[in-house]
């Protein structure tokens, strides 16, 4: 007997709909590339998003075609993400930080047929334009007055040309749920990148299961300001939650540095931000070094690299913000877990909370993860037997996008490139990505605890450790750090700080001491290129 609601499709359509019919007088707030600050609400973003649906339409645009964009977090971006996936189009936001070859690669990949770009994309798109094959016309997110005189590329459309050329008299169209509505490319740090295709029903699940108050817990009563950008795997789907719940939202553009997000975050008393481990560490040297306080802050959510625990304590101890430990891949829609405390947490020591705020937390519904050894067998959840992370669930991939890379399922399940251990209350922990593990005499070092322990040292600033070659235990751990400013690293004792905090056979054989870690196009730090550099390091 089937149910008889109903049958509704689950469409990205639907999110700005329902955020202009409810919330239609909450902000949206852009700090846009040209530098001033733009406001405008729901229901204005709504307006425009339909306007744009219909200069889709009016550029040809079809159902499940490809349209690209090379754009900051904006006011202009987020009304890409409703109108191209709205109107049944797939909306493929491309990484800008990637090599110029990667970017011309992804979209003629990708067979875009329209590429949307922020000005300060300018030279990279008149660089790549005459080899992007597919693409029928490019388009610049600025007004008429911005638009540059000479620029040598065919085909250049201005945004608001486009807008104003059409009328917001839109119905977005009902479509099949399963339909993609997103594309996003994995950062390719080994071989080229492959796409992810999202689908409606896996965003909007997505988006439910992500506002809950155990995952990153969005809500009406937030200013929300996502630092980690749209380009990367949907700003960890901010973009639909937000106007899921009602949050006002609140765009950084360009301006990632320290001092612009804390004088942004000030100025629109924003209360929940997300972003990477090297942003926050750009705030809060900012915020120590001029001795400000945050008046508005409650809540930062910090992912796609492991959160040093002495982060969250700063964060918690000095500035009485939630850090809230986030775990993801782009492959999954981002969110994987979370490490918000539950009730039986609540008696423990600040110490021992600690201990479960580092972990990376525990599955909201949806995730499903495991952890087997070699063997593909499942191991325990006992904390302690790293293993082989493995997830399934309605947000996480099933296929790369047009077969690239064959069957990558196990049994069902998606092998995350990730080592970890999972415990007995169901929180998971990363050690490693299996690519960084160091290997010391058959056994397994985390180098994620090693660096952790590194930063907690008030003379460092970034740590990494990697693999190096040993003669007798195959490898052994380096660590690599940059010092804090106006620091000195003394090897002896930072290594004597290891002392009864690690397992002694864990301890780093050396330390170098180096200038600056190299960082990916997504702000993470890039262990191969350091192996590269430390290839033939010989250990004393
Ligand atoms: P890429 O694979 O190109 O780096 P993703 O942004 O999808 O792109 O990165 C996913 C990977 O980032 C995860 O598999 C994991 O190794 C790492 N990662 C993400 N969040 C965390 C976290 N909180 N702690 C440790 N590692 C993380």
């Amino acid at each position: 007997m089937m149910g008889q609601m109903m049958d509704q499709p689950l469409l990205v359509s639907s999110i700005i709909r329902h955020a202009d019919r409810h919330f239609g007088d909450i902000e949206i707030v852009s700090r846009r590339v040209e530098g001033d600050i733009h406001r405008y609400t729901y229901a204005e973003c709504h307006a425009r998003a339909r306007r744009m649906a219909n200069a889709l339409k009016a550029q040809g645009v079809q159902m499940g075609e490809r349209v690209a964009t090379l754009a900051w977090n904006g006011y202009r971006h987020l009304e890409l993400y409703y109108a191209i996936s709205g109107s049944g189009a797939v909306l493929h936001t491309v990484n800008p930080r990637l090599h110029p070859d990667q970017v011309a690669y992804i979209v003629n990949h990708a067979e875009d047929q329209l590429l949307f770009f922020d000005l300060s994309f300018l030279p990279l798109v008149t660089q790549i334009a005459p080899r992007c094959k597919t693409v029928r016309a490019f388009v610049l997110m600025c007004d008429r007055a911005a638009m540059p005189a000479q620029t040598g590329i065919a085909n250049l459309l201005c945004y608001e040309d486009l807008i104003d050329a059409n009328d917001d008299n839109y119905d977005w169209p009902e479509f099949d749920e399963r339909s993609a509505c997103s594309l996003c490319y994995t950062s390719g740090t080994t071989g080229d990148p492959k796409g992810v295709l999202y689908s409606h029903r896996s965003t909007l699940l997505h988006s439910y299961a992500s506002a809950l108050p155990d995952a990153l817990g969005v809500s009406g009563r937030d200013a929300v300001l996502p630092v980690v950008p749209m380009f990367h795997v949907n700003a960890w789907g901010l973009p639909y939650s937000a106007p899921l719940v009602g949050a006002k939202l609140v765009f950084p553009g360009p301006a990632f540095d320290g001092r612009s997000l804390y004088e942004l975050m000030e100025a629109e008393k924003v209360t929940f931000s997300a972003g990477v481990p090297t942003v926050w560490r750009s705030l809060l040297n900012h915020v120590n070094e001029h001795g400000l306080i945050f008046t508005s802050f409650e809540r930062a959510i910090v992912g796609g690299a492991a959160c040093p625990p002495a982060m969250i304590e700063a964060f918690r101890d000095r500035y009485k913000i939630e850090v809230v430990h986030a775990w993801g891949m782009t492959e999954m829609s981002p969110l994987g877990t979370t490490g918000t405390l539950q009730r039986r947490h609540f008696a423990l020591s600040p110490e021992e909370q600690m201990a479960v705020l580092v972990k990376q937390g525990h599955a909201p519904f949806g995730v499903d993860m495991k952890v087997v050894d070699d063997a593909g067998e499942e191991l325990p959840w006992d904390g302690k037997s790293p293993g082989r992370l493995l997830v399934k669930g309605p947000w996480v991939i099933d296929s790369y996008f047009k077969g690239e890379g064959g069957n990558v399922l196990e049994d069902g399940w998606f092998p995350t490139g990730d080592v970890a251990t999972i415990d007995a209350d169901g929180y998971m922990q990363i050690t490693d990505r299996s690519k960084d593990v160091i290997k010391s005499g058959g056994e397994w070092i985390g180098s994620i605890d090693i660096e952790n322990i590194a930063m907690a040292h008030p003379a460092v600033e970034q740590a990494a450790c990697i693999g190096v070659f040993h003669p007798k235990w195959d490898e052994r751990p380096l660590l690599v750090v940059v010092p804090r400013r106006d620091q000195q690293i003394d090897k002896v004792e930072l290594l004597r700080f290891y002392e009864g905090k690690i397992a002694k056979w864990w301890t780093p054989d050396d330390v170098a001491v180096v200038d600056a870690l190299p960082l990916g196009a997504t702000g993470k730090v890039l262990k191969n290129e350091i192996r590269a550099q430390f290839r033939d390091y010989r250990l004393p």
